[in-house]
Formats: C-alpha cells, structure tokens, sequence
C-alpha cells in the first residue's frame, strides 16, 4: 500500500507519494500563496493530490496525511488560526479533501509530522522515547512517549517552544512573555542582532559573523543556546527521553550550536545518566514534513 502526505507550509506545499518503507516515489512543489485565502490553497492542496492519481491507483492508497502549521486540533481535524495562514481559523481541513477524494485523510501539526518521520525513518528510529525539536523561526516540537507521537488533549503535546523560561522577558508571538520562542528562536536571534547592530540580518548571518570571533554576535548566539539547553534540560525532567533530534533551519549553524546544549543536558544535576542521552541532527531535512505526514495513515492503521 501507498499513502499520500501534504506539507502545507508558509510559503510551499509539498505533496508526495510513499510507501510504508519511507521510500517516497513522487513528488511535487507548488506555491502556498496563503495570502490568496483558504479557498484557493484548498484547491491547490486538492491539484496536487489529484496529480499523485496519476501515478498510483486510488485503491492501492492507504490514505492521506496533511502536516500544516499550528495551532490545530488533530482530533477533530480544525485548523486554528495559524499566523502563517490568514484566514484559516475554525477550518475542518480533512473533511473538505475527504469529500473530494473518498478517503481516509488525517491532520497534524507541522513539528509533529516531523517528528512521524524521524521516529520512523530518520535520526530517531527505533527510539522508544524520543523528542524532536525544531528551530527555525519558531520552535516547535513533537514528542514519542513508549513508542507513539503524542497529541495530548488538544494537539499541543510538549510545545517547548511555549513554555515559560523567563517571566517579564520578551513577547512571544502567542501573546505570553518570555516563552522559550521569544528568546532562542531565529525570530530572537534577528531582534537581538537588530538591537546589537542596528540592521536586519538572518540568524545565520549573525552566526557566519560569531565565526569570525566577532564578540556581540557571539554573545546573542550564547544566549539563544542557553535559553534552548534550558529548554531541552526541561523537557528531559519531564519526558525522560533517550534520543534528542534537532532540526529546523537554525540546527543547520551545527556545532556550535550542538555543542552548547550538550554541556547544558551534561549539567542536568536531575537526571541520573544525562550524557547518554543521544543528541543529533535530524536526517530528513526539508522532506521530512511530506514523509512524516505521508506517515500519518500507516500510523493510524497500526493503531487501531
Ligand atoms: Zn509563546
């Protein structure tokens, strides 16, 4: 059998074939442009997943997966006004595409579907208990607690990216104060670096600049990785995992960054063997969003 998986991001959808190895057969890219309003990227998701009929058989198709930013709620299959998606809020995704295509189609969160996809394909797997964080301009997570991605009662299982490290910090895009986003994300990184230099430059500008020994950009770099060792220390005492997979774009500045929150999870006092907790790089990449939503119908059939 073959499933579908949708990545609908900010910017592009990517739609792929797979089978339940991983292996994804075919794929294609198309412009989100959210801006256009819910209806005309509804139909953009339903082209390209008329397209994939081109190659597979509707009856050799398990079902469909879609990862879109969050919030949302994948249990009742609701978007809920993601900031990347004007207009979105209280839209029953699934439903709509299931009246088109005549089967099963299931919803996720962008970070969760990553986290499908490294557990069962990539840095993760075989993983019993893993957590996958990603930083971009955001962070989101997804966590595996005895072997499941979990949801929680309304999809925001173990969002690190808003838990509280720092009351009266800086505000957050979910409208709290001193969220681990607002102060480790590339977002803080961009803020920090406009205050410090007084231009706009990319978090990995501000790293390229750290490189080269340059003392202010080094210093917000510190900072960031702080605040996230801080985070992921949290949510070490609190999930006890034994794998921990970085991605998102951020985790592309690599060592450096990686070495900072291995002697933040080293100088866990709590945990009784914290360097053998394995930290890594995420192996999928940008097409970890497709497999890991292409992933969701095999993940439902295998739980039911
Ligand atoms: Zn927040």
């Amino acid at each position: 059998m073959y499933s579908i998986g949708v990545d609908v991001g900010g910017t592009k959808i990517c739609t792929g074939i797979m089978d339940e190895t991983g292996t994804l057969m075919q794929s294609i890219e198309v412009p989100t442009l959210g801006v256009e309003g819910p209806e005309s990227v509804i139909r953009r998701i339903k082209d390209t997943i008329l397209a994939m009929f081109q190659h597979v058989s509707r009856d050799d198709v398990l079902g469909i997966g879609i990862g879109a930013p969050g919030p949302l709620n994948p249990h009742t299959g609701t978007i809920l006004g993601p900031p990347n998606l004007p207009g979105w809020d209280g839209i029953r995704l699934p439903e709509i595409i299931q009246n088109d295509v005549s089967l099963p189609v299931y919803l996720d969160n962008d970070a969760n579907a990553a986290a499908v996809a490294e557990h069962r394909y990539g840095a993760g797997a075989g993983a019993k208990n893993m957590v996958y964080v990603t930083v971009s301009t955001g962070i989101g997570a997804g966590l595996v607690v005895d072997g499941r991605v979990r949801q929680g009662a309304t999809g925001s299982f173990g969002e690190i990216g808003h838990t509280i490290i720092q009351p009266d910090g800086p505000l957050c895009t979910c409208g709290n104060r001193g969220c681990l986003e607002a102060l480790a994300s590339g977002t803080a990184i961009q803020r920090n670096a406009r205050e410090a230099f007084g231009r706009d430059m990319t978090a990995k500008e501000v790293a390229a600049l750290a490189a080269t020994g340059e003392a202010r950009a080094q210093s917000i770099l510190d900072a960031a990785f702080r605040y996230l060792g801080i985070g992921l220390v949290n949510l070490v005492n609190l999930f006890d995992p034994e794998v921990i997979v970085i991605g998102g774009g951020l985790s592309q500045i690599g060592e450096p960054m990686f070495r900072s929150l291995r002697e933040a999870l080293a100088a866990n006092r709590f945990h009784p063997t914290p360097t053998k907790i394995r930290l890594c790089a995420a192996q999928l990449g940008t097409k970890a969003g497709v497999i890991g939503a292409a992933s969701l119908p095999f993940v439902h059939q295998s739980q039911r």
